[in-house]
């Protein structure tokens, strides 16, 4: 009995040892997964880092920087609640200084990304130095996306070689960093943009006019799964209906409109928490001159325009 028993200890003592010498055998391979798991890390918060990463680099330290997150929004709720606390997270990891304004339309008509984030510059430059324009629904995965402050020009950081779905060169969406001289000098984005598309690709043409060059990230070993895009096509249909003389009056260059001219009101400002993380919500009232854009009217209101301009000499 007694030796049956001292056996069997002898057994798992051996069993344990086994074990110990096998997971210090499997380590190194654990390091080499790690340094890919850059690939793994979708839809992961990444790890804390108890030093800023790249704190040599003074184009991505705070100094006296602080960067404003400005989110075109309407009608994405689901979208804002995982976004807010995830990015809170992400930026603080990084060490950034940042508020995030959320910029929700409240007005009658088509949504004008452009024209929310000139509002968002506007009302947020009293108080930040940098601008990222941020979509709502696009959440950076990996933590070697750096979001700087960018001195040079503009910081791509949904470069189109990371970005889930676009993938052309001169695109410039998604998520764009740029200070707040440039995008004064720029005279901001475009207003004449109603309904989904286009106005980010204007931005990219007064950038080129302005002779700013875009940087971005460099290669990154998670590619097209450097972000996650929480973007239910079904569910949150695209605007890219064109009305009235939408499709010429958008092609080229708009040398009129920008942050200069972009006419709104703020029917109300709300301080909220999200899981304790704080954001600013911006319900904005846009304005629209319908003689000039009628396709900022939804379809609804097209019969109500014609019968107004019905007889009247056009502008
Ligand atoms: N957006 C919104 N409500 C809308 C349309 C767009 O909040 O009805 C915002 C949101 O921040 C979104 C961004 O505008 O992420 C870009 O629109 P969308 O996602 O439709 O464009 P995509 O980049 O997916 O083509
Ligand atoms: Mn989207």
């Amino acid at each position: 009995m007694a030796r049956g028993s001292v056996t069997r200890l002898l057994l798992i003592l051996i069993a344990l040892t086994l074990c110990v010498v096998f997971f210090l055998a499997l380590a190194p391979m654990q390091d080499a997964v790690c340094s890919c798991s850059k690939t793994k890390s979708e839809g992961k918060q990444p790890k804390e880092r108890d030093v800023e990463p790249e704190a040599e680099d003074s184009s991505i330290t705070n100094g006296r920087h602080k960067i404003a997150i400005l989110v075109p929004f309407r009608d994405r709720f689901e979208e804002l609640m995982e976004f807010v606390p995830y990015l809170s997270q992400f930026l603080r990891q990084q060490g950034k200084s940042y508020k995030i304004f959320v910029l929700n339309q409240v007005d009658k008509y088509r949504f004008n990304r452009a024209s929310l984030i000139n509002v968002g510059y506007l009302e947020s430059k009293g108080e930040c130095d940098h601008v990222a324009m941020h979509d709502v629904d696009l959440l950076p995965v990996n933590p070697d996306l750096l979001y700087k402050f960018p001195e040079e020009g503009p910081y791509h950081l949904a470069a189109p070689h990371l970005h889930p779905l676009y993938h052309y060169k001169t695109f410039v969406g998604g998520i764009l960093l740029i200070k707040n001289e440039h995008f004064e000098k720029l005279n901001g984005l475009s207003n004449r943009y109603w309904g989904w598309g286009r106005e980010d690709d204007e931005f990219y043409v007064r950038l080129k006019k302005a002779n700013l060059q875009v940087s971005r990230p460099g290669n990154l070993t998670t590619g097209y799964r450097s972000f996650r895009h929480i973007h239910d096509k079904q569910k949150r249909p695209r605007d890219n209906y064109r009305y009235f003389d939408q499709r010429e009056k958008t092609k080229r260059l708009d040398r009129e409109t920008g942050v200069a001219t972009v006419q709104y009101s703020i029917e109300s400002k709300r301080e909220l928490t999200i899981d304790t993380f704080p954001v600013t919500i911006l319900n904005i009232m846009l304005e629209c001159d319908v003689r000039t854009t009628p396709w900022c009217l939804r379809p609804e209101d097209h019969q109500w325009y014609l019968n107004q301009t019905k007889d009247k000499p056009q502008r």
